[in-house]
């Protein structure tokens, strides 16, 4: 039996990026935005609908530049109920990170609790839209504009996602996309920050490449975060696929659901109306008292079949030693994400997964 893990990669067709190599041959041209790398920007904008983005050689250093173009500094809004990566660009940026608890239907940032958190040193807010559901944008915005906070959305979930025909990059003063291997859309590794003006977006760049704003002029400490062209070229062929993965994942995606709705204790996320999902992950949240076995047993179950789900976010962020000594890590300041972090099993889905399969794991879950 092979093993099944939660994710797996989707490849391009091999011809095609061999052809690729072979321009980058004969260009000689390897990074420091090259061919690959501006066409590579102007076809996101075009299907991401935004107007200004640049690309980073990963998600976590395109959130730390983010802060470093934003100036951030002090103490950030955060949630615990993400990857680390979200609260260790705010730590290598020497910013205290500020967790707030969740809401209990999505897992996103709670707008309600964002307030009572805010003192003289917040300067910004920093949440995820966790599974590529949209954040609460609008109660978010109106927060940061009476106490003149900035928003970045870590939106490494949502690739491709709009709400009532818009991305919802549209929203924050920037938004953060990580193209990992492992994301609905990779470059291999890779990522970018949208922002909202060009001028931003030359600062931006200058960031990424040491703060060289031309030969001899250095504006600020950067740092080398640029794509290179191997990468740049890798996500352009994808870009040319991706539409074709998202319907795969939507379909298994529907397949778990209507095989897991009438499965007591196991609550899956439905999709939300006017939203265009990627389909980035398949949570499902075990109440072990009615499902009749916890979540970690489940877990263990699946893994003795070779099938291997991810618990997508536990720990929290918020448990990690680097922030738990944190006052707002505190276990009872954040009861939704403690119950999540205990509740959740990611389960397998990617393109290339067969509904055989999904029915499967199906099967297991409800032996
Ligand atoms: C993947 C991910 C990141 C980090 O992106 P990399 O490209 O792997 O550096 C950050 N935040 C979230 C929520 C992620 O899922």
């Amino acid at each position: 039996m092979n093993p099944v893990y939660v994710t797996q990669p989707a490849l391009p067709p091999l011809d095609e990026y061999t052809q690729m190599l072979e321009q980058i041959w004969s260009q000689k041209i390897l990074t420091n935005n090259g061919p690959f790398h501006q066409e590579f920007e102007q076809e996101l904008c075009r299907y991401l609908g935004v107007e200004h983005l640049s690309v980073f050689s990963n998600g976590t250093l395109a959130l730390m530049t983010a802060l470093q173009a934003l100036r951030i500094v002090g103490e950030v809004i955060t949630t615990p109920f993400s990857f680390v990566a979200t609260t260790h660009s705010l730590w290598w940026n020497n910013i205290k990170p500020v967790f707030v608890d969740v809401e209990p239907e999505y897992f996103n940032l709670d707008p309600d609790r964002i307030e009572a958190a805010i003192t003289p040193r917040t300067t910004a807010i920093m949440p995820v839209h966790v599974y590529g559901n949209p954040c609460y944008m609008e109660r978010i915005r109106e927060i940061a504009d009476t106490y003149g906070l900035k928003v970045i959305y870590d939106a490494a979930h949502a690739f491709g996602v709009r709400r009532n025909g818009h991305s919802v990059l549209e929203y924050g003063d920037m938004s953060i996309l990580s193209f990992h291997a492992t994301k609905v859309f990779s470059s291999i590794e890779g990522g970018a920050i949208v922002c909202r003006s060009e001028v931003m977006k030359k600062r931006i760049d200058h960031l990424k490449n040491f703060g060289f704003a031309n030969e001899t002029t250095v504006i600020e400490p950067g740092i080398n975060a640029k794509m290179n062209e191997f990468q740049a070229a890798f996500g352009l062929l994808q870009l040319r696929y991706v539409d074709g993965y998202i319907a795969r994942r939507k379909e298994i995606a529907e397949t778990y659901r209507s095989g897991l709705r009438d499965v007591a204790g196991i609550r899956c996320m439905e999709d939300i109306p006017g939203v265009r999902h990627g389909y980035p992950y398949f949570p499902v949240f075990v109440d072990a008292a009615q499902y009749g076995m916890s979540r970690d047993d489940l877990y263990e179950k699946l893994k003795q079949h070779q099938i291997f789900g991810r618990r997508y976010f536990y720990p929290l962020i918020s448990q990690f030693p680097t922030y738990s000594g944190l006052s707002s890590a505190r276990p009872e300041n954040l009861p939704v994400a403690e119950q999540a972090a205990r509740q959740v099993l990611c389960l397998p889905i990617f393109p290339e997964l067969s509904l055989e399969k999904v029915a499967e794991i199906l099967s297991i879950i409800k032996s």
